[in-house]
């Protein structure tokens, strides 16, 4: 076969094939958002642009049939489990249109891992679900918004796609995996060990793995209160102060971002022991940017596995939500 073939697409015939629509549901975040000035990456305000005006400003989405949905309008560092249940409620609704091939979900990049995990954890659909963001405001003069939405839409076409799943500069990561690894650069999200599932190449997707898979916990449990779960880090002369005060306080669960393989610090790891005696449930997890928590004989706190501290968070109160 003729590899260069592979890479040879005929012109833009894509976007006029598929009659099935995207439902585009925004909530705000950085690729909603506005400066003064052109030239300000930081100074700006995010989720100030409605949807509309983010679809607008990509000239090729005119071609597809798109339903438009605002959520929310936050700034994510600010998210709360209101807009969780809302968002989530709104996705499973268009999930069960026929007539949606996917859903693309507009999001700030400070919490969308956590997002993502959430929803394919509820949901684990059958569809594509991919939530669009951006790291620089819809007013810079390099702007990453429009690319990574026309990207995030032409993925909720792909067929055969499923799973939760992210999309920005022009690299597709799983639920499972994605994580916010850099505070400013454009190309700012990773997928630690597992690495990307797809990758856009002159608006096609090339698939490197599985799309994301699992089963789903469904949104019944959100019926439950949201449980409050902390996390806490053990690092040189922790104290064990902070876990009694909140055990005090009536926090329901702690995740530990231990060091290496979950190690923790002695004072820290008595007073979580204490917590876990007196029925506060724990989960121990690292603050390595990569690897699993590996369970050794005689360890009393029980490990997250591969789960980063955030998504650990999520886990355990889904877990005590599900008790
Ligand atoms: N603070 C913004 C947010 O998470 C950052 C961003 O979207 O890049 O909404």
């Amino acid at each position: 076969m003729n590899v260069q073939w592979l890479y040879f697409h005929p012109v833009r015939t894509k976007m006029q094939n598929d009659a099935r629509k995207v439902a585009v549901l925004a909530t705000g975040g950085t690729i909603a958002g506005t400066a003064a000035r052109a030239g300000d990456n930081i100074g700006y305000t995010a989720a100030q642009l409605g949807v509309q005006a983010l679809v607008e400003a990509v000239p090729a989405l005119r071609e597809v049939a798109l339903i438009t949905e605002q959520v929310a309008q936050l700034d994510s560092k600010d998210m709360e489990f209101s807009i969780w249940a809302a968002l989530a409620a709104r996705v499973a609704h268009h999930l069960a249109d026929d007539g949606v091939a996917g859903i693309v979900i507009t999001h700030g990049t400070d919490t969308l891992e956590e997002t993502a995990y959430l929803l394919q954890r509820l949901l684990a659909p059958a569809k594509p679900v991919v939530l669009a963001a951006a790291m620089r405001p819809a007013t810079a003069l390099l702007r990453d918004g429009p690319q990574n939405l026309l990207d995030a839409v032409t993925l909720a076409r792909e067929p055969g796609a499923r799973g939760v799943m992210a999309v920005l500069a022009g690299t597709v990561h799983s639920a499972w995996d994605v994580r916010k690894v850099h505070s400013y650069r454009v190309d700012a999200f990773g997928s630690g060990e597992a690495g990307p599932v797809a990758r856009f190449e002159e608006g096609w997707v090339r698939r490197l793995r599985g799309w994301p898979a699992g089963e789903a916990i469904g949104l019944a449990v959100l019926d439950q209160p949201w449980p409050w779960v902390e996390i806490v880090t053990s690092h040189a002369a922790a104290r064990g102060e902070v876990v009694r005060a909140m055990v005090a306080a009536g926090v329901k669960g702690i995740v530990l971002a231990g060091t290496g393989n979950g190690s923790v610090h002695h004072a820290l790891e008595a007073a979580l022991i204490e917590a876990q005696h007196a029925g506060v449930a724990v989960l121990r997890s690292t603050r390595c940017l990569d690897g699993p928590v590996q369970m050794k004989r005689g360890d009393e706190l029980p490990s997250a596995g591969t789960l980063t501290p955030v998504q650990a968070r999520i886990e355990l109160m889904l877990q005590l939500m599900r008790a």
